[in-house]
């Protein structure tokens, strides 16, 4: 209660107890000698007026001031002892009950406290409870996001077997589940050249430029130890040297990476970087580990669809294409260049079989070899070579001047004769034959056109070998 609030009552206790002694007064004057009823109504009026003192809690001093005023008004008007005897131990029986009756209450209210006290405490309580929930709350909503994203994730890429696609969702989607950072990028391991080669990237910013194709010593770190990577910001972490990864082109701060491994083999290797330090929290890396855990299934089933659609079309040993896949390709060109002028080589290797028995099957399949590189080296942008059978090879050049197109053949035939291979302390070098013909000048489908250049190669073969036939 404020300082006014208490003003106030008391003003209004004092104006009551004025109000009494006047009423009392005037009661007294006004009954004087004249009824013995008279101190019954007084104790009446003033019991009444007194529980009305006393209820608002500042009475009991004012009640004995009350009772000495009368008494000495009575006192005063001279009236019987016998009334005064009586008036006082009624009086005082009053104000016991009443003081016991305010002191019972007093305990009742103090018990009332202590429960409001004790309430209060278990809504404290409560209220703790509350917020922990609301907490609980928040971080199990924030899961079952995160897991939504996840599910959706895995729904998108698991079957997707196009690489260069599935990696460019892996990284998309990355930066936007984790949500933090400023690029992602996937790092696919080369283990013939030991080296990580950038595969994908994926920012929101169009400031960011990647310079750097390969992998820094972060990808090194995390290749060696498999696990996750968090660096907090790499100008304080003590396991790199900022300098050095900066030479590689990169400007950032803080990053998480991991690594991508299928059955055992790493593949490559998922990262965020962000350009402020203290970006990533450890929750941030164990989604990332998720993620990268996740995309290294479906890469690696991309990488398998890869190598068996490169079997289906490609011979295993020269990396040619295989017959059927060559002629799809020829078809395909013959339909959209229809008048555009070109040659069909028909190659066989001279003596190839005496190559073999002498050298072993082994150094034959070297020679093989050897002679793709020397083809592939002579192939333009839209010309291709097609293992035709054992050591025969079916070549397509692009071209409308007959010329060109034999001197070029010969500079095949030339080149394969004057190259060596160095099996032990053995050279090897072989010949071949070339049966050449011409789109439109000797035929006008494929068809024919393989045969006479079949034909020409069994007459290069017949008048001596290492030569091309061109008529
Ligand atoms: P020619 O000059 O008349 O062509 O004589 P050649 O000995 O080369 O005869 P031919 O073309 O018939 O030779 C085919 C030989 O090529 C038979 C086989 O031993 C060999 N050959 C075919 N495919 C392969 C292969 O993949 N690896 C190896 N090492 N040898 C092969
Ligand atoms: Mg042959
Ligand atoms: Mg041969």
């Amino acid at each position: 209660m404020d300082n006014g609030a208490v003003l106030k009552k008391n003003l209004f206790i004092v104006i009551i107890f004025l109000i009494q002694i006047t009423g009392f007064s005037f009661l007294l004057i006004f009954f004087q000698n004249h009824s013995l009823h008279f101190p019954f109504l007084v104790l009446l009026v003033f019991s009444a007026s007194s529980l009305v003192l006393i209820r608002l809690e500042l009475g009991l001093v004012l009640y004995v001031i009350e009772m000495i005023l009368v008494l000495v008004f009575l006192a005063a008007l001279r009236y019987p002892g016998f009334f005064l005897v009586n008036f006082i131990i009624t009086f005082l029986c009053l104000g016991v009950i009443t003081t016991l009756i305010k002191l019972h209450r007093q305990r009742h209210l103090n018990s009332l406290k202590l429960q409001v006290e004790s309430v209060e405490e278990k809504v404290n309580l409560s209220n703790l409870d509350y917020f922990e929930l609301v907490k609980i709350n928040e971080a199990l909503e924030k899961k079952i996001h995160r897991f939504t994203d996840l599910r959706k994730f895995s729904e998108d890429i698991i079957a997707n077997l196009d690489l260069a696609e599935l990696l460019n969702i892996i990284s998309a989607k990355s930066l936007e589940i984790i949500s933090k950072g400023d690029l992602a990028l996937i790092y696919l391991f080369d283990g013939k050249n030991d080296v990580f080669n950038l595969a994908s990237s994926y920012t929101l910013s169009s400031k960011i430029r990647i310079k750097a194709k390969t992998g820094d010593p972060c990808e090194s770190w995390v290749f060696r130890q498999r696990t996750p990577l968090l660096i907090n910001d790499v100008l304080r972490d003590f396991r790199f040297d900022s300098e050095e990864i900066f030479s590689y082109g990169r400007k950032f701060r803080s990053l998480i990476s991991a690594p991508i491994i299928s059955r055992d083999k790493l593949l490559g290797i998922l990262r965020i970087d962000s350009a402020a330090a203290d970006e990533f929290g450890v929750d941030d890396l164990r989604l990332l580990d998720i993620i990268a855990a996740l995309s290294a299934i479906a890469v690696d089933n991309a990488f398998l669809f890869q190598k068996t659609e490169e079997l289906a079309i490609q011979d295993s040993l020269t990396k040619f294409y295989l017959r059927r896949e060559f002629l799809s390709l020829l078809e395909k060109r013959f339909k959209d260049k229809p008048q555009d002028g070109f040659a069909l080589l028909m190659i066989d290797i001279d003596n190839f079989k005496k190559c073999n028995d002498t050298y072993g099957h082994i150094t034959g399949d070297l020679v093989l070899k050897n002679i793709s590189y020397i083809i592939k080296a002579h192939l333009g942008k839209n010309e291709y070579a097609c293992r035709y059978g054992g050591e025969e090879f079916l070549i397509f050049l692009d071209g409308s001047s007959q010329q060109d197109l034999k001197d070029r053949s010969d500079a095949i035939r030339r080149n394969i004769e004057s190259s060596e291979i160095k099996i032990r302390r053995n050279k090897v070098n072989v010949t071949v034959t070339v049966g050449a013909a011409f789109f439109p000048q000797d035929g006008l489908n494929i068809d024919s056109l393989i045969e006479i250049s079949d034909a020409r190669l069994y007459r290069g073969k017949r008048s001596g070998k290492n030569r091309v036939v061109y008529e």
